[in-house]
């Protein structure tokens, strides 16, 4: 079967989250069980665009409203990544350096859907399945359905995964008129509560939608931000997968961002090491607990109470631990998480930013990794944190509740809390400080994590027959 998937992300060309990881590591699973799978994303301006070799295989040009404009389509020589890779240049929308953020986002990702749907409609023979990941991608199916231009792919399936239903791409109706020609008596489909809104488009068009976890799909039939009376009404072409973790990437024994390697029976000692690496460039002490949180400094991922929960711990457990918080987003919680550092004793630090090499390390070098998540679609932190044999304690929502047993419970693993509150984060946190000091249970739960297989064999499986559902 030959897919293609069409996202704004994909690791190692660029990534922001976890839609980069899905999309760098699903297509290559795909691969190996012996399906053609392609990737199609922008030509952002980034190291990998600079560092490896490309050639031209497409070049047309398409139209947004009355702007026209040329995109060439260029593709990895080499097979790198394990499957074909391609990136679709727009000069003045798409040679930027970042994914997102820009004002003319709409203008950019509405002009890089239409030239992959017009590259699609030019290929000798189609692909059987278009599979696009998040708003950035999600008028495609309604294009390959409605546009007049592109009805020859009308018979092409196409799936619509949601990776994160809080970012919809909401814009004005007026911007309909960007796609190409397309039978106005379908505009409906494109509105959602007054505005042109792409993920519900998607939802609606798509042949099948995915969510990143089960769980995620039965909380969004009460809390979707704004769709759940759509995913109710479409839910019955909607099924959760959740998503798996790349082994070769996320591998304690061979990390390219780490030095000192370790496997399970390593694990302590290699833990040791990192931890110390960890605490000497950041002036921790390795004595202590080391609990980490990675992610983007938004309310959605509860970034908001960290700084309160990490006071209250200091005041109410006392200065038993050591925190350290990696991420970047809202400039008030940045603001926060660094002012707090004047409280330091030796027990708290934090990078503002980007840094995936940073993130390894404290995956392997802390001892608990906390994901106080107000929504978590699938997440994969804490998947990376059992890989590196770290304890994850994390709020019970979403691809959290499918993943993570609290140890309390039968063969449990991690630590659990309800609410994402300052106080249940903070039980949370003394009770990492309690296990911590449990040394023996501690080992049996590092080995018992490091065993688990969240690789994405089997996930890959149900994303194949699903595409086999629709033939
Ligand atoms: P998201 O909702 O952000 O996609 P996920 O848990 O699915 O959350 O994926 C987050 C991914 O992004 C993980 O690979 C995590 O390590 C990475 N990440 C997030 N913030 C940073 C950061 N500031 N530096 C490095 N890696 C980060």
């Amino acid at each position: 079967m030959e897919i293609i998937h069409v996202s704004a992300e994909c690791y190692p060309v660029a990534k922001a989250g976890g839609l980069g990881d899905v999309v760098g590591a699903l297509p290559k699973y795909q691969s190996d069980l012996g399906h053609v799978a392609k990737v199609v994303m922008p030509m952002y301006r980034t190291k990998f665009l600079r560092d490896n070799e490309w050639e031209v295989v497409h070049k047309g040009y398409a139209h947004l409203h009355n702007y026209w404009f040329n995109y060439t389509v260029i593709k990895e020589k080499t097979n790198k990544l394990g499957f074909d890779l391609y990136l679709v240049d727009i000069y003045g929308l798409l040679d930027r350096e970042k994914i997102y953020g820009y004002g003319d986002d709409t203008e950019r990702f509405t002009s890089f859907q239409i030239a992959v749907v017009d590259w699609i409609a030019a290929w000798a023979h189609l692909p059987d399945v278009i599979h696009v990941h998040d708003h950035h991608t999600a008028l495609i199916p309604f294009m390959v359905k409605y546009c007049y231009a592109y009805q020859r792919m009308q018979g092409v399936a196409t799936v619509l995964t949601i990776h994160n239903a809080q970012y919809q791409g909401q814009t004005g109706m007026d911007k309909t008129v960007y796609l190409p020609d397309w039978d106005l008596w379908k505009r409906g489909m494109l509105e959602w509560a007054g505005a042109l809104n792409p993920l519900a488009c998607g939802i609606r068009c798509a042949w099948k939608v995915t969510t990143v976890s089960p769980t995620y799909l039965e909380e969004m039939r009460h809390s979707a931000a704004g769709l759940e009376a759509l995913l109710e009404y479409e839910k019955g072409k909607c099924s959760g997968i959740l998503n798996g973790i790349d082994p070769v990437v996320w591998n304690p024994a061979s990390d390219k961002y780490i030095q000192d390697h370790y496997d399970e029976d390593t694990a302590e000692e290699g833990k040791r090491r990192n931890k110390a690496e960890l605490c000497g460039r950041y002036g921790l002490d390795p004595r202590k607990p080391l609990i980490t949180f990675i992610g983007r400094l938004v309310a959605d991922k509860g970034a908001d109470l960290l700084p309160q929960a990490i006071e209250d711990s200091f005041y109410y457990i006392g200065r038993k631990m050591n925190f350290f918080i990696l991420g970047s987003g809202l400039p008030e919680i940045e603001g926060r998480l660094q002012q707090i550092r004047d409280l330091s004793r030796g027990d708290y630090n934090t990078y503002i930013g980007y840094d995936e090499g940073l993130s390894h390390l404290l995956y392997a070098g802390a001892d608990f990794v906390l994901m106080p998540s107000r929504v978590e679609p699938c997440g994969l932190n804490q998947l990376y944190a059992l890989r590196y044999g770290t304890v994850p304690v994390v709020r019970n929502t979403g691809g959290l509740h499918d993943t993570v047993i609290d140890y309390g419970d039968k063969d449990g693993y991690g630590i659990r809390f309800l609410h994402a509150s300052v106080q249940d984060m903070t039980h949370g946190i003394w009770r990492s400080v309690e296990l911590f000091h449990q040394q023996e249970m501690l080992r049996d739960i590092r080995r018992r994590m490091m065993q688990l297989d969240f690789s994405w064999e089997s996930s890959v499986r149900s994303y194949i027959d699903l595409y086999e559902s629709m033939r």
